[in-house]
Formats: C-alpha cells, sequence, structure tokens
C-alpha cells in the first residue's frame, strides 16, 4: 500500500466533497426546471394607438403566435389610421363634411362604431359624449406635441357649451352620416381603444388562441386564465406615479379599463388640467382622479369610465346604473374610493395605508 501523505489525505475527501456537492447542486437546478417549468406566456410589445400594446398569449409561441400578433398589429393599425382626431383620417373626413353641412359617405365599421357610440353616450346622460371634439380641440389636447395650455378663453369654452352639441344630434342612415347640429366635431378618443381592443380579441381567436390578454397602456380584455390560475392584473396609482394601486384576477372573459386625469394633463398658472372633459361646463373633470371598470366588452367598459369619470363621486352610483355597469372603482382627489360592492369583492388593494372605501351601491 502506498503510504498516503497527511497533504494527499487532504485532498482526497475534499475533491469528493466537491464532487458530492456538484451532484447536489445539479439535482437541485434539475428539481427546479421541474417544479418550476418556463413560463409559458409568449409577450409581445407593438407599438400601435399611441401607446405600448403589450399582448401576451397563454400556451401559443412559434408561427401561429408570430401570425396571430401581426393580426392584432394590423387591427389597431388600421384602427389608428381610420378614427384618428387630428391627423388625415376618415373621421377628420367626416368631421369637415359636418361643418360644412353636408352628409358623408363613411365605411361600415364606421357607421358601426358611431352607432354604438351612440347609444353608450345617450345611456350616460351624455357624460361621456364623442361630439365635442371641438372642445377638445379648444383645449389644445389634438396634438401630437405634449400640451402646454394655457387653458382656452372662458368665452370660448362657454360658447362651445351652451347648446353643445351631442350624439343624438348626428344622423345615421345605413352609411350616410349628417348632423342636425352644425357644433359635430366626432373624437374617439374615449371609445377607439376599447373597439380596437375588442377587435384585436377577436382577431386572436380567429386563430384559435383561447388564452391571452391585449393590455393597451392598462387598458385590457383578458380571455381565458393563465394555465390553471386565473390572469392577475394591476391598476395603477390614480396620482400617476406608475405604482401599483390595486390587483384583480380577471375571470374568463373580461375588459378592465381605467381612465386616469394623469394620462393627459398641462399644468398652468401652478393648476392642473387634464384631458377629460365635462360637457355640461366644458372645463376638465374636477374630484375625480381615477376611474376603473370591468365590463365584458372593452368598448363597453371604454366608454363607462370616460363617463363615470365625469359624473365624479356625487353621480358615480347613478351614472353606473344607467349605463348597467356593475363592477366600478372612482377614485376622487383626496384618494378616497367610491366602489360598487361587486367590484370591492374583486379588487385588492397593493397600498399602504389601505385608502378609505365608500361602498356605492349602483342606483338611480
Ligand atoms: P379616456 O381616457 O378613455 O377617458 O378618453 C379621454 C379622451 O376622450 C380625451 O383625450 C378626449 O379625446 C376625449 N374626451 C374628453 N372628454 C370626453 C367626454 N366627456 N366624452 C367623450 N370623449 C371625451
Ligand atoms: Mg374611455
Amino acid at each position: 500500500m502506498r503510504p498516503r501523505t497527511p497533504a494527499t489525505r487532504g485532498r482526497a475527501p475534499a475533491r469528493a466533497a466537491w464532487a458530492i456537492a456538484a451532484a447536489l447542486l445539479v439535482a437541485v437546478l434539475i428539481a427546479a426546471c421541474a417544479s418550476e417549468p418556463e413560463d409559458p406566456v409568449f409577450r409581445r410589445q407593438i407599438f400601435t394607438l399611441g401607446t405600448v400594446v403589450d399582448i401576451s398569449l397563454y400556451d401559443t409561441e412559434g408561427p401561429l403566435a408570430e401570425e396571430a400578433i401581426r393580426a392584432v398589429e394590423d387591427v389597431l393599425n388600421g384602427i389608428h389610421r381610420q378614427w384618428h382626431a387630428w391627423e388625415p383620417s376618415e373621421l377628420t373626413r367626416l368631421n369637415d363634411a359636418l361643418a360644412a353641412g353636408e352628409t358623408a359617405q363613411v365605411t361600415h365599421d364606421t357607421a358601426t362604431v358611431l352607432r354604438d357610440a351612440r347609444a353608450l353616450a345617450a345611456a350616460s346622460g351624455q357624460l361621456f359624449n364623442p361630439a365635442i371634439g371641438a372642445l377638445v380641440h379648444l383645449w389644445g389636447f389634438h396634438s401630437s406635441e405634449r400640451p402646454a395650455g394655457p387653458p382656452p378663453d372662458p368665452e370660448a369654452v362657454r360658447a362651445l357649451v351652451e347648446d353643445g352639441p351631442d350624439m343624438d344630434d348626428l344622423v345615421i342612415d345605413g352609411r350616410n352620416i349628417s348632423s342636425r347640429h352644425p357644433g359635430v366635431r366626432l373624437d374617439l378618443g374615449a371609445f377607439a381603444k376599447g373597439w380596437g381592443v375588442d377587435l384585436a380579441v377577436e382577431a386572436l381567436r380567429t386563430h384559435g388562441i383561447t388564452s391571452a390578454i391585449v393590455n393597451a397602456g392598462g387598458d385590457l380584455r383578458a380571455i381565458g386564465s393563465h394555465g390553471d390560475r386565473p390572469w392577475r392584473i394591476g391598476v395603477r396609482d390614480p396620482g400617476g406615479s406608475g405604482a401599483i394601486f390595486a390587483s384583480l384576477e380577471t375571470r374568463t372573459d373580461e375588459s378592465v379599463f381605467t381612465s386616469g386625469g394623469y394620462e393627459r394633463f398641462f399644468e398652468y398658472g401652478g393648476r392642473r388640467y387634464h384631458h377629460i372633459l365635462d360637457p355640461r361646463d366644458g372645463y376638465p373633470a374636477q374630484h375625480t382622479l381615477s376611474v376603473t371598470v370591468i365590463r365584458e366588452k372593452a368598448a363597453d367598459a371604454d366608454a363607462a369610465a370616460t363617463a363615470l369619470f365625469v359624473a365624479g363621486p356625487d353621480e358615480f352610483g347613478s351614472v353606473a346604473a344607467r349605463m348597467g355597469v356593475t363592477h366600478a372603482m372612482l377614485v376622487d382627489a383626496d384618494m378616497k374610493v367610491y366602489i360598487t360592492p361587486d367590484m370591492a369583492e374583486r379588487v385588492r388593494f397593493e397600498v399602504m395605508p389601505v385608502p378609505e372605501v365608500v361602498l356605492v351601491e349602483p342606483a338611480p
């Protein structure tokens, strides 16, 4: 037997220990891979509708996923081009015709979206009013630049609000559109994103996709689930910090839309003026920081979020009832939360301290 020196006696057990440790590490890694498979969600971001649109597909990848994403991109780009409120589009051509007192023939899609918007505007008591394009323009929000103010001349605001137009002034005869009110200028800024998200989901379904989220800058429709658990989504801080304020799990097919004053605004003379206007006085709606609505269709959620934002805390319950909204949450200027009982059951607040909450039953 070869005599062992103390040195070799020491090295051999050390080598063995390393080998055991390495084997253990490999085993742990294999076990980790087995218990936590790779996230089966295919994610892609596209830039359209003036925002980043996040598309998540569960258990779909490869060429089918790529093709589905392209279809969504086509649909959303189409809407962006067709209904842009200030860059030349079918909508601006229609607005020019209405300004000239003419009848314009529009595409079937445009006639359909206007009919739908008109019905939702009526249900909201005209708080959601896509006919106030002239007012939005007067406030300087029809611009690809960051609006800077100053706020418009109060007389000019008053002139547009007195006997102001609404969607009921629109005459929709098949594809022929005219207006009984010379002041109607259409702006689908509060509605087209929802319409687009619905079409995007339809495009995914055409590709056989049953579990996905189309998230357009925080406004989304979620279908199916994340495997055996629901999709979990976040609602942004109404103060505009970008932090998550609340979270909720979506059911099989639901849209979650938020209207927030933080999304577009300018500051002038120490005051903030945001982009959601109260058609009754022509000024940015007071008292509300944000409204989140859950509905099945994204277009319905989009219109309702805008309407409830304008409604404010006092009319939140009555406007929700008029629009048939059961799940809605409004955060007021003091960060107080007004929430329908059905919505309260779904929302988890992610901020400390938990905000003060007032339950509001949708009721006339
Ligand atoms: P949203 O973020 O969906 O609430 O939409 C806000 C956008 O809709 C604004 O940027 C305007 O283009 C337009 N808008 C502003 N006020 C109203 C209103 N009361 N009704 C309908 N559209 C509006
Ligand atoms: Mg909206």
